[in-house]
């Protein structure tokens, strides 16, 4: 025998025993849906957990069941994470500005066969129970003070909890069981599920802590704006599991004026969240002549981050980490951090760098493809399909969903994108938002980032429309900022010396707001739906 390392399985359950016994004390405070602010920590959070597995012993969820939520972040949200997960269930946080119908869709699928919710989805869940049989009982987060009388009438999380035993002796898993459950958003057909694994989500976990992706540690203080039923909120109540950093959690409220008074309050250092939630609080500090001198990161991600946006934070001296990734890569794949080469660097250049979607995290691998699947050159100017790999990305979808996905080992991410030789991926498009004009590509991600440029631009989105000619031409459609004054003209003159000249909208569409899906990014296939009967000018 030439020795060995011990055989320790990677579990949620060895998480939240890590926090309990090394940051016991650390704090979660949390926004709640019934008002005010609710503080805890680790210690009590780790012991309502071991209740609320008491709870589902009691009713009999084995191991695999689904148990789903839906829900705000918050502290109950988090319990319930840990105690489902730890105890061997599949922990299914369902995105609730998702269609009734959808919802439906997926809790069906899933066989959920208990749902937590927040108080804001009463009339949702009273909506969907009838058509939900695998649900046996809906709980809602609250105590027996707020307990809303409904139909079907849901139990009450804490009435449930009380009085149980504050111990569990969590079940010795295998690592590679299933933790936990997210699906797709499903722009092109049904959604699908991603099962997540305990091996995957805690060596997730550990990537989101290191320095060049959030760079967690237990002297930060961390803000997810990110939903927790967006793709586990990006893996951050793990990763504050297992740094022992304060956790605030913004309930329902996550508009620019609540987000910045709890930041403020609480200290907040790291934050993360898509863009379109920067554009509330960016909009609100500057109206305010608000400050948040604590806030040192923002990590962005989800869809691009316009320069304007990270010069912005810059400004105020906060640094954005752009990031990239995606559900079915629990999410994350790149983060952009500057490399020591780029110190003596222009502020120019080095923005031109932090543009990018950044370099892959050890664990995933990239690559980029042509049509016929070979490899393109890492040159920074070749673009193709973006393909990846690695322990915490999908094999197969929830049932099997869509069948073999794999491509000799890699999955294909549906996005197109560029690769230079310092390894800084930078995303163009998503395959099927590509506008191809005389058979070349126009980036729509590069248009809207000028576009959005200009100061009186509060957002854009480039999309493709038919031409006689080139098959498809680049427009914009933009909303401008209140009392602003713009026109196409201006807008495109602004443009002109920055972007090649055939890349230039043939058009500019001023419209008063833009339709952006359940996850707050651009939607795509709604604006094409919107604008269908748009023609080009002179066509
Ligand atoms: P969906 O948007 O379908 O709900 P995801 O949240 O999994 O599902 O979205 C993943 C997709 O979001 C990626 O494939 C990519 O197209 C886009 N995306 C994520 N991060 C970025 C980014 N930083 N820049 C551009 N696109 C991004």
């Amino acid at each position: 025998m030439l020795g060995r390392m011990m055989q320790m399985p990677l579990l949620i359950s060895s998480l939240l025993r890590h926090a309990v016994r090394w940051h016991g004390d650390s704090e979660i405070v949390s926004r709640l849906v019934e008002g005010g602010i609710a503080r805890t920590t680790w210690t009590q959070l780790g012991e309502r957990a071991c209740q609320l597995a008491h709870v589902l012993n009691d009713w009999g969820v084995q191991r695999g069941d689904r148990v789903g939520t839906l829900a705000w972040n918050n502290q109950r949200h988090v319990e319930t994470y840990f105690a489902v997960s730890a105890s061997g269930a599949v922990c299914h946080t369902i995105n609730p500005r998702l269609f009734p119908d959808q919802i439906v869709w997926i809790i069906n699928d899933a066989e959920d066969t208990h749902v937590f919710f927040d108080l804001s989805f009463v009339k949702l869940v009273e909506q969907i129970a009838p058509r939900c049989p695998s649900v046996k009982s809906w709980i809602a987060y609250t105590d027996s003070e707020h307990m809303p009388v409904m139909t079907p009438q849901a139990l009450c999380y804490e009435t449930l909890i009380a009085g149980r035993q504050t111990e569990f002796d969590w079940p010795q898993l295998d690592e590679n069981e299933a933790s936990s459950l997210c699906y797709t958003s499903g722009t092109t057909g049904n959604p699908k599920g991603v099962l997540y694994s305990h091996r995957s989500t805690v060596l997730h976990a550990y990537c989101v802590c290191l320095p060049d992706t959030m760079s967690v540690s237990a002297a930060d203080c961390v803000l997810p704006v990110v939903p927790m039923f967006h793709v586990n909120a990006w893996g951050t109540p793990y990763a504050i599991a297992l740094t022992g950093a304060k956790l605030v959690l913004p309930g329902p409220a996550l508009d620019g004026p609540s987000l910045a008074s709890l930041m403020a309050d609480e200290g907040v250092t790291l934050t993360a969240g898509v863009p379109t939630v920067w554009l509330g609080l960016l909009k609100h500090l500057k109206e305010a002549g608000q400050k948040l001198p604590a806030l040192q990161r923002v990590v962005i991600g989800g869809a691009a981050a316009p320069p304007a946006m990270i010069r912005q934070f810059a400004e105020m001296g906060i640094t954005v980490r752009h990031a990239w990734g995606m559900t079915e890569m629990s999410p994350l794949g790149t983060v952009c951090t500057l490399k020591t080469k780029h110190t003596d660097m222009s502020s120019e250049a080095r923005e031109a760098v932090l543009l990018k979607q950044g370099r892959p995290i050890f664990g995933v691998d990239l690559k980029i493809v042509d049509a016929e699947g070979r490899e393109l050159p890492r040159d920074g100017k070749a673009f193709g399909d973006l393909m990846v790999r690695g322990p915490w990305i999908l094999e197969s979808y929830f049932k099997g969903a869509g069948g073999d996905v794999l491509q000799d080992g890699w999955f294909a991410t549906g996005d197109v994108s560029t690769i230079d030789p310092d390894g800084y991926m930078g995303i163009t498009d998503r395959s099927k938002d590509v506008i191809k004009s005389g058979g070349e590509w126009i980036s729509s991600i590069d248009l809207e980032n000028h576009a959005m440029a200009h100061p009186a631009v509060a957002e854009a989105a480039a999309i493709g429309v038919r031409h006689p000619k080139w098959d498809e031409r680049p427009i914009l459609v933009v909303v401008k900022k209140p009392g602003a004054d713009l026109t196409r003209d201006m807008l495109l003159e602004f443009m002109r010396d920055k972007i090649a000249k055939w890349w230039m909208p043939d058009d500019v569409v001023f419209v008063e707001d833009l339709p952006h899906t359940a996850t707050g990014k651009l939607s795509k296939k709604d604006l094409r739906e919107r604008l269908r009967d748009y023609a080009l000018p002179g066509v």
